[in-house]
C-alpha cells in the first residue's frame, strides 16, 4: 500500500498519513498488553493506536473495560512509541476523562449514534474542540441518525469530524457479524463529500479471513483510512476474540492492498472505474442473495404442493406475478422485454427446482 495525500479536511490539515491506519486492540486489559501491542505496531503502518477503555456490551456479564487506568496505558503509548492514541467515549465523563489525559482521537460508538440525546450530551463535552471526533454509523441502518449525530458535532463546532462505517446489524445471520450495505456509506459520503470516511472491517467481518477483501474494497471506493482490531494474542483477547488480528497480519495486509487512485487522466480513469465496479460487484452480491432467497421460498412451495397434491405448474398465478413485474420494470427503466426474458429463466430454474423435490421425495 502506497500512501497518497488526502484531499479530505483534517487529514490533508494535519498531514496525517492517507490512508490512515488505526489500530490496537479491541479492549485495553493490562499495561504489559497495551504497550506490547502498540510497540509491536509501531513496525507497521498504524499511526494510530486504539483500544476500548470503556466497552458497550450488548448483553451484560462480558468484559466492560478497565476505565479510567487504561487512559495512563494509553498516555504511555504516545510517550514511548510516538503513535496517537483513540479510545471510545460514551458520555461527558468519559470525553473529560480522556480530554485530560491527552487522548488525541475520540470515536462515538454505534450503540451510542442510535441515540440523540447520548449523542447530543457528547456534541456539548466536546464544543469547540481540536481533538478529531470519529462517528461509527449507527447499528441499524439508518442514514439519518448517522447525519444527525454529524450535524450535532457540527452544531457544537467540533472541527474535525470523521465517520467510521462499522456495518449493520440484522437479525438475519450472514456471512458477515454486520451488513456493510455500501450504499449507506456511499450516500453519506455524497452528502459531505469533505468527512474522511473510514472502515472498520473488523466490526463488519466478526472474523478474520475477510478482513483484507472489505480493506480493499473500502479503499476502491475512496475511503480515507481503516480501523482495524490488532492484538499481540488474539485467540486470548477478552473481547472480540474471532476477529482481531496480530499486528504481523495486518502489516502483510497494508502491503498488500492496493491504492488505485493518483494524479493524472488514465489514473482518474481507473478510479472511477473501480469504483463503478466495486458498486456492480455490491449490487450483483445482493442479486444473487436475493435470487436465492427466492428459491428456498419456492421450494417450501413445492413441498406444500406436493403435500397437496397439487400441480407445479399454476399458469394463472404466473401470469399475475409477470403482469406485475412488466409494471414494476417499467418505473425502474428495463424494458418489457428484459423482464419477460429473466422471469422465464427464474420461473424454469423453480419449476426445476420443484420438480427435482417431487422427485426426490
Ligand atoms: C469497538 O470499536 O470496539 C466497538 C465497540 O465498536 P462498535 O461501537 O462499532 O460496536
Ligand atoms: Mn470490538
Amino acid at each position: 500500500m502506497k500512501n497518497k495525500k488526502s484531499q479530505r479536511s483534517w487529514l490533508n490539515n494535519m498531514e496525517l498519513k492517507h490512508p490512515l491506519v488505526i489500530a490496537g486492540p479491541c479492549s485495553a486489559e493490562s499495561e504489559d498488553q497495551v504497550l506490547n501491542v502498540a510497540h509491536q505496531l509501531k513496525k507497521t503502518d498504524a499511526t494510530v493506536f486504539r483500544a476500548g477503555i470503556w466497552k458497550p456490551r450488548t448483553r451484560p456479564g462480558n468484559f466492560e473495560g478497565v476505565g479510567e487506568i487504561g487512559l495512563k496505558w494509553l498516555k504511555k503509548v504516545k510517550e514511548q512509541t510516538g503513535l496517537l492514541t483513540a479510545t471510545e467515549v460514551a458520555n461527558p465523563v468519559h470525553v473529560e476523562l480522556a480530554i485530560k489525559n491527552e487522548v488525541d482521537i475520540v470515536w462515538i460508538g454505534a450503540r451510542s449514534t442510535v441515540s440523540p440525546f447520548i449523542v447530543q450530551e457528547i456534541a456539548e463535552a466536546l464544543r469547540g474542540t481540536n481533538k478529531i471526533v470519529l462517528v461509527k454509523n449507527p447499528v441499524n441502518p439508518d442514514l439519518s441518525l448517522w447525519l444527525g449525530a454529524v450535524e450535532r458535532l457540527q452544531t457544537s463546532n467540533v472541527k474535525n469530524i470523521g465517520v467510521i462505517h462499522r456495518g449493520f446489524s440484522s437479525y438475519e445471520k450472514t456471512r458477515y457479524r454486520n451488513n456493510p450495505e455500501w450504499q449507506i456509506p456511499i450516500d453519506l459520503q455524497n452528502q459531505f463529500p469533505d468527512l474522511p470516511l473510514l472502515i472498520d472491517p473488523s466490526h463488519i467481518a466478526g472474523r478474520r479471513d475477510i478482513i483484507f477483501d472489505l480493506c480493499q474494497r473500502a479503499l476502491d471506493l475512496n475511503y480515507d483510512g481503516l480501523m482495524i482490531e490488532t492484538h499481540h494474542q488474539p485467540d486470548d483477547a477478552w473481547s472480540d476474540v474471532k476477529q482481531q488480528i496480530t499486528p504481523d497480519v495486518l502489516k502483510q495486509i497494508t502491503i498488500d492492498l492496493k491504492i488505485r487512485n493518483e494524479q493524472g487522466n488514465a489514473i482518474e480513469y481507473q478510479n472511477k472505474i473501480a469504483n463503478l465496479r466495486t458498486q456492480i460487484d455490491v449490487a450483483d452480491h445482493k442479486l444473487t442473495e436475493i435470487l436465492g432467497k427466492r428459491m428456498e421460498i419456492a421450494d417450501k412451495i413445492g413441498v406444500l404442493k406436493k403435500e397437496n397434491n397439487v400441480a407445479i405448474l399454476q399458469n394463472k398465478r404466473w401470469n399475475e406475478i409477470l403482469e406485475k413485474m412488466i409494471l414494476q420494470g417499467e418505473e425502474n427503466g428495463l424494458s418489457k422485454v428484459f423482464i419477460l426474458k429473466i422471469y422465464q429463466a427464474i420461473h424454469q430454474e423453480s419449476i426445476n427446482h420443484q420438480n427435482r423435490l417431487h422427485k426426490d421425495s
